[in-house]
């Protein structure tokens, strides 16, 4: 919009130090502040400025994001040097990412834009039908917001937008966290389906983005081994995991959070679907509940933790472990001989095998045995860039206990 195609653009252009470009040749989309020339000049490109990278050599390596004040300083867009990034560029990576999402999906319910993975570094676009949330986790997208809002109406044309900008991300990038309404209006929960279920979600006040569908392929596979038998589901959030295992025909499901306004989402969602006689919400403390059933000699044939990040930080990552591993032993003792229990981990500095081992150990600890059905991370909704595997954040383990 602001910027015209038919003019010549010319980008502040960034050097490389010496030896530095390997890592991007090899197609690595970021560059960390200490592998480019940190002179004046760079200094001075305002921070969310698209600039033309080189190496020391002066050869082009493509068009990046830059911010001078951070540690990732370039985020690659392109490496077609002469790309030019307006509001077309936008709008055709909007579309590129919502055409893979209808050929994986039938219902318009799915994460639309997966940042680095979608083309779009730092960018996060949540479906809900007709709802569309938005989350800018970098100086770039965020001075961009008017053309991502112009390219999203082009595209889905929504009859609501929500920017979630309060992601732990933006403080990186000196960005200030704020939740408002870009478009349209929003009276109370929204509704979605996932797995043909419906759920209710409040992304206007809600966490994150309202809705986590990575888990979208582990409900599935976790809700079908529930089938005839009594289920629960700790850190519940909005019901995704419990209400489809009652859906899919659990005699019983107990959903577990600390939060009234998740259970009500959660009972909301039993009811919609018919489930409400063998849906209830319990507010708790999940350890401190799977303590009380234990004690009470309580055993469930599906259990299912999924809890918020423990290791929010890399200096947090002893402490964390070691709550991943009380959290399998304490729900391994409350699944019954034969049954499934799904442990799942969205810490991102947690990688799968540190995870599996804490299972492992936690499974140990409660002096049981069994067999892993299944490791598996986010659904194919949330994409993973191949050369920044650490992005794949999401793990769930499915085991069947003897
Ligand atoms: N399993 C969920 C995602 C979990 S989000 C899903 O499938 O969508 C984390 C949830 O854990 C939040 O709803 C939060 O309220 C809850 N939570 C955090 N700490 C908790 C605790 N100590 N006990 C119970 N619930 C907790």
């Amino acid at each position: 919009m602001s910027d015209n195609a038919t003019k010549p653009v010319k980008y502040p252009t960034i050097h490389m130090q010496a030896g530095r470009q390997r890592r991007v040749l090899h197609g690595h989309p970021w560059v960390y502040s200490n592998e480019v020339q940190m002179d004046a000049t760079a200094k001075a490109v305002p921070a969310g400025s698209p600039v033309r990278l080189v190496d020391a050599g002066g050869t082009p390596l493509g068009i990046f994001t830059f911010n001078p004040h951070t540690l990732i300083a370039a985020r690659l867009l392109s490496t077609d040097p002469a790309t030019v990034v307006d509001h077309e560029f936008i709008t055709a990576r909007l579309r590129r990412a919502v055409a893979l999402r209808d050929r994986l999906f039938d219902r318009p319910f799915y994460r639309v834009v997966h940042a680095e993975a979608d083309g779009l570094p730092g960018l996060i676009v949540d479906r809900f039908g007709d709802v569309v949330t938005v989350q800018a986790n970098s100086v770039f997208m965020d001075r961009r917001t008017d053309a991502i809002l112009a390219a999203i109406d082009e595209v889905l044309a929504p009859r609501a937008v929500i920017l979630r900008n309060d992601g732990t991300q933006r403080a990186l990038e000196g960005l200030s966290e704020e939740t408002a309404l870009a478009k349209g209006e929003i009276d109370g929960p929204i509704r979605l389906e996932e797995n043909g279920v419906t759920f209710f979600a409040n992304p206007l006040d809600g966490q994150k983005t309202g809705w986590f569908y990575d888990q979208r392929d582990n409900r599935a596979f976790i809700a079908a081994l529930a089938t005839g038998g009594r289920a629960i589901d700790f850190y519940s959030y909005n019901g995704g995991f419990g209400v489809q295992c009652a859906v899919a025909g659990a005699t019983s499901v107990v959903a577990v959070d600390r939060s009234a306004l998740a259970l009500e989402n959660a009972t909301r969602a039993a009811e919609a679907n018919g489930v409400a006689d063998r849906f209830e919400a319990r507010r708790a403390d999940a350890f401190q509940e799977m303590e009380r059933l234990n004690a009470a000699g309580e055993t469930f044939q599906v259990v299912v933790a999924d809890p918020p990040a423990f290791v929010k930080a890399k200096k947090d990552l002893a402490v964390g472990c070691r709550a991943y591993r009380k959290m399998a032993r304490l729900a391994a003792k409350i699944t019954a001989p034969g049954g499934f229990l799904l442990c799942g981990s969205c810490s991102h500095n947690v990688d799968p095998p540190t995870f599996a081992e804490q299972v492992a150990r936690g499974l140990t600890d409660a002096g049981r045995t069994g067999r892993i059905l299944r490791s598996a991370g986010a659904g194919p909704d949330h994409p993973v860039h191949p050369n920044l595997p650490e992005s794949a954040y999401l793990k769930a383990i499915v085991l069947q206990l003897d």
